[in-house]
C-alpha cells in the first residue's frame, strides 16, 4: 500500500464510512452522503474538487479497483475515445473468436453467442 492509500485507509477510518459495493462501482457512506469512491477518491489525492468534464477511468478496467494507481482523469471526449480504443480490440478479438468457431451468428434471437463449453471441447481447441 502506497502512501496515499493508507492517508486514504485512515481518513475512511476515521469518518466512520463505509464502503459499499453498489452496480459495478463502489460507494462511500458517511454523514448520510453517498459519493463514487473513485471520484472521491481522486478528488483527496488533488486536494481539490472534479469537474463534470473530469471523468475517472479505471486503467485495469476493474471499476471496483479504485486503488489510486489504477485511476487516470480523462476530459470526457478522451474518455470516449479510450473506451472506443477498447470496443476496437474487442470486435478484433471477436472476429478472431468468430473465425474459430468459438462464436456463432444465432439468426433466430439475431445477437451472437459463445458456443457451448461441450461443443468446443469436442470441436474445437484454442490457439491464436
Ligand atoms: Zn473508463
Amino acid at each position: 500500500m502506497n502512501e496515499f492509500e493508507e492517508d486514504y485507509k485512515e481518513l475512511v477510518d476515521a469518518f466512520g464510512a463505509t464502503i459499499k459495493e453498489y452496480t459495478n462501482y463502489n460507494f462511500i457512506c458517511y454523514n448520510n452522503k453517498i459519493e463514487r469512491e473513485h471520484r472521491l477518491k481522486m478528488e483527496l489525492y488533488l486536494d481539490r474538487k472534479l469537474n463534470k468534464d473530469e471523468i475517472i477511468h479505471h486503467i485495469n478496467l476493474d471499476k471496483r479497483d479504485n486503488n489510486i494507481n489504477n485511476l487516470i482523469i480523462l476530459r470526457r471526449s478522451k474518455h470516449r475515445n479510450v473506451h472506443g480504443s477498447l470496443t476496437k480490440i474487442g470486435l478484433n478479438f471477436c472476429k478472431l473468436l468468430y473465425d474459430k468457431g468459438y462464436i456463432f451468428f444465432d439468426e433466430f434471437k439475431e445477437i451472437y453467442k459463445i458456443r457451448d463449453k461441450k461443443y468446443i471441447e469436442k470441436n474445437l481447441f484454442l490457439r491464436f
